[in-house]
């Protein structure tokens, strides 16, 4: 090679500050990680461990606590070293669904498909008693819902109310397909990505300025939570509006069980069924016998650390993580305990080559994360501080990967801070262009939401959301009772921990950390109220987090 040529390809390899990728020893490493996951992987086994073994693991569960314990076990047996629980304040009960037995005994008997709403409370023993469906008024005010309770109030005594009329769900003539295109990945990742533009809301109309204030969806569910309650509703039922009897049950906003009746939410078949009966005219009568315990101790939670100590700049960490919780109607298996396996697998490959990284590599399995990333949140803040109130570790904080969309393949990362930093990041995933990741994009978005990225791109940090092939994440796993072991690609999923483990050991071992916004460029945080949106740019609306303040029911 001309000695020019060595000069100049030197000195762009420098400015990356990256190890040469083209070295023997580093072409080397790449080959061994490659063998190490597809080969040898445990992915699998610890998918077992949490899912069938641990799962659900609703967060301030035991439940959650055992599969934390037994991360820790886990990675500590592969050599990970001060593996440990950190604790951080939920301020909720622990709760568990233990036993639900929901059926129609009159005028025919059949099972009904149903999930418990968590933090509600159990019934007292089998209770059987006929139903009544209740529908609110539309966008009431205070004195519009009055008078309709009122209008209610003998009629919900010693029932089992049915909230709402049932969902039309259409059929879907059009379903969405399972893999990102090479192009659509392209648009999202490759060098050339358009920025993703967040949807314009749609106007709200204007009110009348001498109309009574309606009442906000969340005042509203608290007022007829408490209706039913007062007025001595046996059994609450909501419809679970979606398709192939997919449910999707999430937790009485309060978090108090005192504050409900006990409460499930049915299939739309089995909530039109029954819509459809009492149209006739016809009594339905309905038993069931629901069982939750509260666990006054999950008040404290968890987030599960260890690490692989750097050496000559061990003080400066890169982290990887997923959250372990989970919702409670299945497993948890695409949400997220496969973010959890692929980031404790890509540290156990790195171990297992006996890789010396300079910076410390830290795997954190987050908890807390469904009620509001709320454990991830806390970590940064006692670790890192943000960019306005900088803790020590601030500016030894090398990078941040989230995986928390569900099994498929990554095909690329969207990064948190200037156009260097996703270029270096683009550079660190080329070698994985046959394996159909794509590149990186830079973000700019402080916005809180979407996953634990997100905390630390809220607080200045470089967090990188790892993007993925959809698979059935938003259409069937997220959030359901479908959620399960079975759902996992295992290519995919061995594939995605070799890119972690790979693109950690390089951000652990390159000459500097990640490029950051200089403190002219910080984007502004938005204020802790705005709408959660996705970090990573998305060629389309994708699975994504809204905070609690915008959810009917928490996602
Ligand atoms: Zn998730």
């Amino acid at each position: 090679m001309p000695i020019r040529r060595v000069v100049a390809l030197s000195l762009i390899l420098s400015l990356l500050s990256l190890p040469v990728l083209g070295q023997n020893g580093n072409t080397d490493l790449l080959a061994r990680i490659r063998k190490e996951a597809m080969e040898h992987s445990q992915i699998m086994k610890t998918m077992h461990m949490l899912t069938d073994v641990y799962g659900p693991r609703l967060t301030g569960s035991p439940n959650h606590k055992n599969a934390a314990e037994w991360a820790i076990k886990q990675m500590t047996a592969w050599g990970l070293e001060n593996g440990h629980l950190e604790p951080w304040d939920f301020g909720h009960p622990g709760w568990l669904n233990e036993r639900l037995s929901a059926h129609i005994v009159s005028p025919v008997k059949d099972p009904l498909v149903c999930e418990a709403l968590a933090w509600t409370p159990g019934t007292k023993g089998t209770v059987t008693a006929k139903a009544v469906q209740v529908v609110l008024p539309e966008r009431p005010s205070q004195d519009q819902l009055n008078i309709f309770f009122s209008g209610q109030k003998s009629r919900v005594k010693g029932k089992i109310v049915l909230v709402g009329k049932q969902t039309i769900v259409p059929v879907n003539l059009n379903p969405p397909a399972k893999r990102t295109s090479d192009e659509q990945a392209q648009q999202r990742f490759g060098p050339n990505a358009r920025p993703f533009a967040f949807p314009t809301p749609s106007p709200t109309p204007t009110p009348d300025p001498n109309a009574p204030k309606p009442l906000t969806n969340a005042q509203i569910a608290e007022q007829l939570d408490l209706f039913l309650r007062d007025n001595g509703a046996v059994v609450r039922v909501n419809d679970a509006g979606r398709e192939f009897r997919q449910i999707r049950a999430f937790n009485n906003r309060t978090f108090d069980v005192d504050k409900a009746v006990p409460t499930v939410v049915m299939s739309n078949e089995d909530f039109g069924r029954i819509t459809r009966i009492l149209a006739d005219g016809t009594e339905v009568t309905l038993e069931f016998n629901i069982v939750n315990k509260v666990y006054p101790e999950g008040t404290t939670s968890y987030n599960t650390v260890a690490e692989i100590p750097g050496s000559d700049k061990a003080d400066q960490v890169i982290m990887l993580g997923g959250h372990l919780d989970s919702w409670h109607a299945a497993t948890g298996a695409t949400d997220n305990a496969i973010g959890c396996a692929i980031m404790m697998e890509a540290a156990r490959i790195l171990k297992t080559l006996g890789v010396k990284p300079r910076r410390t590599i830290r795997v954190a399995l987050w908890s807390g994360e469904e009620e509001g990333l709320l454990g991830s949140i806390a970590y940064v803040k006692e670790h890192f501080g943000s960019f306005e109130a900088p803790k020590p570790g601030y500016e030894k904080f090398g990078g941040y990967f989230n995986i928390d969309s569900g099994t498929g393949r990554v095909r690329g990362a969207g990064v948190f801070g200037p156009p260097e930093g996703a270029s270096i990041m683009r550079e660190i995933l080329a070698p994985f262009k046959d394996d159909g990741v794509v590149g990186a994009v830079a973000s700019r978005s402080r916005a809180l939401g979407g996953s634990d990225n997100t905390s630390f791109s809220q607080a200045g940090l470089p967090g990188i959301g790892m993007g993925q092939d959809p698979i059935e994440y938003n259409s069937n796993t997220w959030h359901t009772n479908l959620d399960t072991y079975e759902r996992i690609l295992e290519d995919d999923v061995k594939k995605n921990a070799m890119v972690v483990a790979w693109s950690a050991y390089q951000l652990a071992t390159a000459d500097t950390l990640l490029p950051r916004f200089s403190n002219s460029d910080m984007p502004a945080r938005p204020p802790e109220t705005a709408a959660a949106q996705p970090s990573t740019p998305k060629a389309k609306p994708a699975p994504k987090k809204v905070p609690i303040s915008r959810r009917r029911g928490r996602r």
